[in-house]
């Protein structure tokens, strides 16, 4: 690399680098002579015997060796990682209490984009020159090129269906000459002014007090709460015009981008353009380069899974986080974060706005916005002539399924009627699987992961008994291991396979469709099998969650939602919450378009109050009173949580080490630790889990709290395995 001189005599010639490894601070190297390292520059270092890329960072780095300060091996030629993301980057390491450079670490995750994209070898056109003979295949390809751009050898011969030795052959004549290609952008640019939705008078007073917020540059938050269809995405899409008009790089936040694909054609028809995706089932050779050119601030948009929170933004200046109540969010894992919750810090961190989307807002947003730090923007009906579904229990015990069966009466005669009608029915379950549990019929054997503390549910398409939760699986035998009996192994519950059963024996002249994410294929043929669903070519789907999120299913009018109580069961205190929020948008996915739509919920308690909110659409109450039940708990956001786990090879090492954590608890007045208590959980994969919860107030340190448990604790040895989790998900 050449050095611009002036700079050279000030330039330090020792330099902290963070890796991407459990390190607690940046490590010191040597920049070597002529070399220019600056802060944020992407970096190869020696580390132990091996070598890592890291990011060269600020302030003082940790010698490795008292003996010998070992140099960088490489600088790579890529724009440096921006102030902003250093920033957050050590913002999260010290909320989530992670070393940073774990933090660092999904940063890193493009390695072969920290150089850069290689040129391509082309053909142009030579002016004036011709081929020595003519032939059709020749005449196609001169008109194909006539256009005097530079082509690849392949781009040309299938442009001009020809074989590539028609053009090998011009080439050596002559009338091709050899050229550079730059690296060609992975999207096109956005324009703002492509092609404006026309907006309802409600979209648009929306859209306009969201540009007033949105479209500068300073930090607000703004919570866009619109019920399911309301057009919160058309809404949005002006705030995300006001950013690019100001040269902003913008980000958008979606659960489950990989399967809501038809959000990149809107996104298309607004603004000419595909935004940049990012997500884990992205192809690496793509993944590498819309890394390289948001660096480059080449990618204008990205939509992306929470990870895309970890890009190396040139300019960002607005994140939109969709569905931002949603659990997908939370990653839980190494790093415990929430990407809405993150989302906010990073904006607070680079000074620009930042806007939540969801028909059914987090509690958190919503006392937010309460409380006037977030601002709320209300869109209260649904676009154009679509109305809200009409929304009813099922009592299960006046109107039980037949015997075998887990669909009442009442549903199978409405999934007729729609049938009938030649419209969409949906029965929504959230459970993967045939059955739940297996047991034997004559000596009461339950077949359980030998692995974690949970039944095996059965999937019977792959005739396997699997784990839901460690992968463990088996095939499902005849016999019962116990007993020896052959043939009284019965299924007990349901999981979408069963539905899907009884849907066939009901209607074994409907084209139906049973989704679920372990389905054989995976995203590819999910996609396919949505945008079939979107055309209309099912009349009956059945599914888990990944239905109920964000998609346009025009011919859908029924819902029907096979066992609503499924997610109260737990104790958990958000139960009711999440349950709300799910079954709000599964029957969300009816009616959207003009015609009658009925979401049907199947119950045992029909009188519970998250089922009466959603049949009365009265969500205001129900928000009001869960808000008061955190409140008086001095539950989340009214107080804070923080959850430890321990796991182990064996139950009393676990046990006796989260015991130890307990006893080295400081005193405070504001914090109480609870447990340890086996977790939920309390094996998995082969470990032992105990748990303690860390309650405080709103202002309390939590963090330096449970810092202080971790440094005057037992020392982690072993197996033993401790991790930290600041605002659990379950509490
Ligand atoms: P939400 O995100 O609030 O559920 P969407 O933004 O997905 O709602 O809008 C629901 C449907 O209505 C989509 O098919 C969308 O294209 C359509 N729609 C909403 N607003 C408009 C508008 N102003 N003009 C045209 N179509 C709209
Ligand atoms: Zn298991």
């Amino acid at each position: 690399m050449t050095e611009d001189s002036p700079a050279k005599s000030i330039l330090p010639r020792v330099v902290p680098v963070m890796v991407p490894m459990p390190a607690d601070r940046p490590y010191s190297y040597a920049v070597p002579d002529g070399a220019k390292a600056v802060p944020g520059s992407i970096v190869r270092v020696p580390l132990g015997p091996r070598e890592v890329a890291g990011i060269v960072w600020d302030g003082a780095g940790e010698a490795l060796s008292a003996k010998r300060l070992r140099p960088i091996s490489e600088i790579f030629d890529c724009p440096p990682v921006a102030e902003e993301m250093r920033r957050f980057v050590d913002w999260i390491a010290a909320y989530t209490l992670s070393p940073p450079g774990l933090v660092a670490r999904m940063l890193l995750r493009a390695p072969a984009a920290f150089d850069p994209e290689p040129w391509t070898e082309g053909l142009r056109l030579v002016e004036g020159a011709g081929p020595d003979r003519m032939t059709a295949a020749r005449n196609r390809v001169l008109e194909m090129a006539g256009d005097g751009q530079a082509w690849t050898r392949a781009g040309l011969a299938h442009a001009a269906g020809v074989s590539s030795s028609v053009i090998e052959g011009l080439r050596e004549q002559g009338v091709f000459e050899t050229v550079s290609i730059p690296p060609q952008p992975v999207v096109a640019a956005p324009d703002a002014g492509f092609a404006k939705a026309e907006l309802t008078p409600d979209q648009e007073a929306a859209a306009l007090r969201l540009r007033e917020r949105a479209g500068t540059d300073a930090f607000s938050v703004t919570l866009l709460d619109g019920v399911t269809g309301s057009g919160k995405t058309e809404v949005y899409f002006e705030a995300i015009a006001a950013a690019l008009e100001r040269g902003k790089q913008v980000l958008i936040l979606i659960p489950e981008i990989a399967l809501t694909q038809a959000f990149l054609e809107r996104f298309h028809d607004r603004f000419g353009a595909k935004p940049g995706e990012w997500h884990s089932d992205l192809a690496p050779k793509k993944r590498e380069r819309v890394w390289r050119q948001v660096a480059e601030g080449q990618v204008r948009v990205v939509a992306g899974a929470r990870s895309a929170l970890f890009l190396p933004f040139k300019e960002l200046g607005l994140i939109v986080i969709d569905e931002e109540h949603d659990p997908a969010y939370k990653q839980e894992d190494r790093v415990f974060y929430n990407a809405r919750d993150m989302g906010v810090v990073r904006g607070h961190i680079g000074d620009f706005p930042v806007v939540l989307a969801s028909a059914t807002p987090s509690l958190e947003s919503r006392v937010n916005a309460n409380q006037g730090r977030y601002e709320r923007i209300v869109l209260s009906s649904r676009f154009a002539e679509a109305a809200l579904p009409d929304l009813a229990t099922i009592d299960m015990r006046k109107a039980p399924p037949e015997r075998g069966g887990f669909l009442s009466p009442v549903l199978i005669d409405a999934m007729r009627k729609t049938l009938a009608r030649g419209e969409q029915s949906l029965l929504f379950l959230n459970r993967r699987g045939y059955a739940p549990l297996t047991l034997c019929r004559v000596c009461g054997h339950r077949f359980q992961c030998p692995e974690c503390s949970s039944w095996l549910v059965e999937h019977r398409f792959r005739g396997q008994l699997v784990c839901h939760h460690c992968g463990h699986n088996e095939p499902r035998p005849e016999a019962c291991p116990e007993c020896g009996t052959l043939d009284h192994l019965v299924a007990c519950g349901p999981g979408v396979e069963r539905i899907a059963e009884e849907v066939d024996r009901h209607f074994p002249e409907a084209r139906t469709i049973m989704l679920s994410s372990d389905m054989m294929g995976g995203v590819k043929r999910l996609r396919l099998e949505l945008e079939a669903i979107a055309k209309g070519e099912a009349d009956i789907i059945v599914g888990t969650q990944l239905v109920a999120k964000g998609h346009n299913f025009p011919a859908m009018t029924l819902v029907g939602v096979v066992d609503a109580d499924l997610g109260l069961a737990n104790g958990d205190p958000r139960a009711a919450e999440r349950t709300f929020q799910l079954l709000a948008q599964v029957t969300g996915r009816a009616g959207r378009t003009g015609r009658k739509s009925v979401g049907l919920l199947q119950t045992y308690q029909p009188e519970h109050p998250v089922m009466r909110a959603i049949v009365t659409g009265d969500a205001e109450a129900f928000y009001e009173r869960e808000i008061a039940e955190r409140e008086r708990a001095g539950l989340p956001p009214f107080g804070r949580l923080a959850g430890i786990i321990v796991s182990a090879a064996t139950r009393q090492e676990a046990e006796s080490h989260a015991r130890g954590l307990r006893q080295a608890a400081p005193r405070a007045t504001e914090i109480d630790v609870l447990g340890p208590a086996e977790a939920p959980l309390a094996l998995i994969a082969g470990r032992h889990r105990f748990r303690l919860l860390v309650q405080g107030t709103r202002r309390a340190d939590l963090q330096g709290f449970v810092r202080a448990m971790l440094e005057r604790g037992p020392k982690q040895r072993g197996s033993v395995r401790v991790q930290v989790d600041i605002d659990p998900q379950s509490f």
